[in-house]
């Protein structure tokens, strides 16, 4: 049986990170990353994607020439984990030993738990920029849209990049007055959540740009069903008092009706969700996971990211445990500690390096316009750069569109982030 000093499941933004820092630090140290697929995304720029100002192939490479030359590439989907005996077994029913474990295998998408979503998506123009199969869907989509309602809304479970589902709204909203459709366009945020963004100042100057353009929003609606056939989105209302008027004359131009048992139909012309997500099942039912969270995520000190109750396990990135935004951004700050901490536990030191919870969203308010928000795990604002990013800028978009790709593929996947 192979024994691997470290052994990474998953060869994403997280595990690539991860497997070129550490050999940065340790060029001998015997590495093997677990991952299925021949390819690698960048998916921060799937919404550019959706907005059709970015190419789908530029998001993509292949994964052979990220892994770096020394880390053994085990081509193959891990299945099994048993941390007991630091084993994990893969599909074709081999098992490969490790002395340190990094679990960074992502989220799991589960577009049935919404009835319809999973028949609906890519049809009827009901897409979403988090899967790469319907990134180029929405931009076909919003080319298509001749008007009526466009409507955009979240599941109701964590999601990675929380601010994705805005993200495209607004470059949607923008696409339609450059092209004539926004007069006749009714545009619609409808969410489970409470609040536009959970941070200020960012919270603000988003809900400034909402009332400016004229964009309908629905706080507490939990999406419960699509009917792809009939166009329409159904909502359970979670707070007594946040039900629409249907009364209303702005609700009666929307189209919005409620059916009997007290559920919201918001119709539309165009929907963009994004999938609910959890823990990979494998993850969910390994003893890794946090007793109490229902989507199973690995249960690590938020801090030096190391497992709770088996000290050799690590994780970082969407499939980590810890209550910070999931994106790329926090995985930047995350994969040095990672690093560090594996190099201390395997040297049997104690582990010194902390993350603090800082992630960042770069939310795209329209064709060249962008804010930046950056945070930590108290909803503080953490400001990385020296100029004010809370309204949306020109050079923000430049960073989006082009630095930030530049700088994940030739900095941050090769350990010098
Ligand atoms: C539309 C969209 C917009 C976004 N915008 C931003 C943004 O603007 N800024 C930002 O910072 N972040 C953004 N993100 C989030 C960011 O892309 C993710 O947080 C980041 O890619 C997560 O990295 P990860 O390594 O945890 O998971 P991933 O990059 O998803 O990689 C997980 C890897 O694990 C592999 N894997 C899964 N299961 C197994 C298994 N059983 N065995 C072995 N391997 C397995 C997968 O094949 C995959 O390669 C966005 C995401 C989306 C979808």
């Amino acid at each position: 049986m192979e024994k691997y000093k470290v052994l990474i499941i998953g060869g994403g933004t997280a595990g690539i990170t991860v497997a070129a820092t550490l050999l940065r630090k340790q060029p001998k140290l015997k590495v093997a990353i677990i991952e299925p697929s021949d390819k690698h995304y960048y998916q921060p720029a799937w919404t550019l994607v959706g907005a059709g100002t970015y190419k789908f192939s530029d998001t993509e490479r292949d994964e052979k020439d990220l892994i770096p030359k020394s880390v053994h590439w085990i081509r193959d989907y891990a299945e099994d984990i048993d941390p007991e005996s630091n084993l994990v077994t893969l599909s074709h029913g081999e098992q490969i030993e490790f002395e340190a474990l990094v679990v960074a295998t992502g989220v799991q998408y589960n577009w049935n738990i919404i009835p319809g979503l999973e028949e609906g998506i890519g049809k009827h123009s009901i897409t979403s920029n988090y899967d790469k199969k319907y990134a180029t869907y929405t931009w076909e989509s919003l080319k298509s849209f001749k008007g009526g309602n466009a409507v955009f809304t979240q599941p109701h479970t964590p999601i990675k990049c929380g601010g994705a589902p805005q993200k495209i709204m607004y470059l949607a909203e923008h696409y339609f007055r450059k092209n004539g459709k926004r007069e006749n366009t009714n545009v619609i945020f409808a969410t489970p959540g409470t609040v536009i963004f959970g941070v200020q100042p960012f919270k603000d100057a988003l809900l400034k740009i909402v009332k400016d353009r004229n964009i309908h929003t629905f706080f507490f609606h939990k999406l419960v069903e699509i009917r792809p056939e009939q166009q329409e989105a159904v909502y359970e209302v979670t707070k007594p008092g946040h039900q629409p008027d249907v009364n209303d004359q702005i609700n009666q131009k929307l189209g919005i009706r409620i059916e009997s048992d007290g559920k919201v139909i918001i119709p539309f012309n165009f929907l963009h969700t994004a999938p609910p997500q959890s823990a990979p099942d494998f993850i969910k039912n390994s003893p890794l996971s946090k007793h109490d969270d229902p989507y199973g995520y690995v249960e690590v000190d938020k801090h030096t990211l190391q497992h709770s109750r088996y000290p050799n396990v690590f994780s970082l990135g969407d499939v980590a445990g810890t209550p910070n935004a999931k994106t790329g951004a926090a995985i930047r700050k995350q994969a040095p500690v990672v690093v560090a901490n594996i190099i201390k536990f395997l040297e049997k030191g104690s582990l010194e390096d902390r993350y603090h919870g800082y992630s960042s969203c770069p939310i795209v308010t329209g064709y060249g316009k962008m804010l930046l928000a950056e945070f930590d795990y108290e909803n503080k604002a953490a400001p990385s750069l020296p100029i004010d990013t809370s309204k949306p800028r020109w050079d923000m978009w430049i960073l989006k569109k082009y630095l930030l790709p530049w700088f994940y593929w030739n900095r941050m996947l090769k350990g010098k982030g």
